[in-house]
């Protein structure tokens, strides 16, 4: 089975090292599109290719970005930054949304919204070739609302008219992931297809077991943003999901954004500052947490292997 990039399908022993879960660009899709001369594109694309290049440095060779509706998708943008960068770009279809739906599928039943992401997988998207690989969706701090459940069951059936596999955007404060997985097994996904994003937000190991036995793939994606984790404590669950044999359900990455426009450019240095992230990058996770990981006895090069080159194209092809 191939996979889709935005500069076409791979076969997946293409892949190679892969970051799992990083933004080569995260905008309010309303606001960048009705006051674009607010946003430097020129910049971001300097920034998503400086980022880039710098991950390149750690051998990785795909990135997959799971940006979708609502983070301001743009495949053209996307497919600028794998040429310039000769990088492979993995991207997805979906709606990120805690909540808020537009009319248009407010007032459309869950087969149509479905029908929006088949046309991504099977057609293309934006009008392009490139066709999407996976599907997206999220649930925040206000649960599993009406209109998530809506988009999870639209995703979970164009998973299933499709084989495409599914990221789904978690929050363990909330406890979001097992209601999530919940909806995804009555609408018959097959779990080895599943990926609960943002796992790693919580150092409960036993939460995360949890979802590991019923099948599916844990994130431990947001290394650097220390407001919800910080750093050791992420790398003490992940020793100890190791320990416990799960290298086979772990996904490790950053979810960096190499631009966000949700605050102003000088918040980053607060944010800084603040220590409510730290060294949030594109290579923190090989900067900082491998080495920690293989200092701790829980991470060789085989499980180094099969977190950053199996993982992510078994589930890319389940
Ligand atoms: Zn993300």
């Amino acid at each position: 089975m191939s996979i889709q990039t935005v500069t076409g399908s791979i076969e997946p022993d293409a892949l190679g090292r892969t970051a799992i879960h990083e933004h080569v660009r995260f905008v309010d899709e309303a606001v960048s599109q009705q006051w674009p001369d607010w946003y430097d594109v020129e910049q971001q694309f300097a920034d998503a290719v400086e980022q880039v290049e710098s991950v390149q440095a750690h051998d990785v060779r795909t990135i997959v970005e799971p940006t979708a509706m609502f983070g301001g998708r743009d495949v053209h943008f996307m497919r600028r930054v794998a040429e310039q960068c000769d990088v492979l770009i993995v991207p997805c279809t979906g709606i990120y949304s805690y909540d808020y739906l537009p009319h248009y599928f407010e007032n459309r039943d869950i087969d149509v919204m479905a029908d929006h992401f088949v046309e991504d997988i099977e057609i293309g998207v934006q009008g392009t070739e490139i066709r999407a690989a996976f599907l997206k969706c999220a649930a925040d701090a206000a649960g599993v609302t009406e209109n998530v459940e809506k988009i999870h069951r639209a995703i979970a059936r164009a998973s299933m008219q499709t084989g495409a596999p599914i990221m789904a955007h978690s929050m363990p404060a909330v406890a979001t992931g097992p209601r999530q997985v919940e909806i995804f097994e009555q609408e018959g996904v097959d779990m080895a297809r599943v990926q609960i994003a943002h796992c790693g937000d919580t150092d409960d190991v036993g939460y995360i077991e949890k979802l590991i036995e019923q099948g599916v793939y844990v994130g431990l994606d947001r290394y650097g943003l220390e407001m919800y984790l910080p750093i050791d404590k992420r790398n003490a669950t992940a020793v100890e999901l190791l320990r416990r044999g799960h290298a086979e359900r772990l996904m490790i990455s950053q979810d960096f954004c190499a631009s966000i426009d949700w605050f102003p450019l000088e918040a980053a240095e607060v944010f800084e500052a603040s220590g409510a992230i730290r060294n949030w990058s594109m290579t923190l996770v090989f900067d900082e947490v491998v080495p920690a990981l293989r200092e701790a006895g829980a991470m060789d090069d085989a499980v180094f292997n099969t977190i950053f080159v199996e993982n992510p194209a078994r589930w890319l092809t389940a």
